[in-house]
């Protein structure tokens, strides 16, 4: 399946889940996950982000392994989330912020 990670923590885009041909992301108060049951691994969600946050979970970055626990977990516990939303007021303040983690609200 493929994970959302770190960057997307405060960012939230949600173009990707526009393209999603399955609607398998989940969203929380300020992270996206993906549901790793029904990911189908197409990829086209990848190119969309602007912050570079999803990734195939046999390449996810050094450090941030445990994404693909929360990504599994978060998935079974937050409502779908399938239409594009305008991105939050202050998104462009957490672009490229690193190790945003202790911020995630669950
Ligand atoms: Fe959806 Fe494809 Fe991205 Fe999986 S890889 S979340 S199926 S768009």
């Amino acid at each position: 399946a493929h994970v959302v990670c770190d960057p997307c923590i405060n960012c939230t885009d949600t173009a990707c889940v526009a393209v999603c041909p399955v609607d398998c992301f989940r969203v929380g108060p300020n992270f996206l996950v993906i549901d790793p049951d029904e990911c189908i691994d197409c990829a086209v969600c990848v190119p969309e982000c602007p912050e570079e946050a999803i990734f195939h979970e046999d390449d996810v970055p050094e450090g941030q392994e445990e994404f693909i626990a929360l990504n599994a977990e978060l998935s079974k516990k937050w409502p779908s989330i399938t239409r594009q939303r305008p991105r939050p007021a202050d998104a462009d303040k957490w672009h490229g912020v690193p190790n945003k983690r202790q911020y995630l609200k669950t």
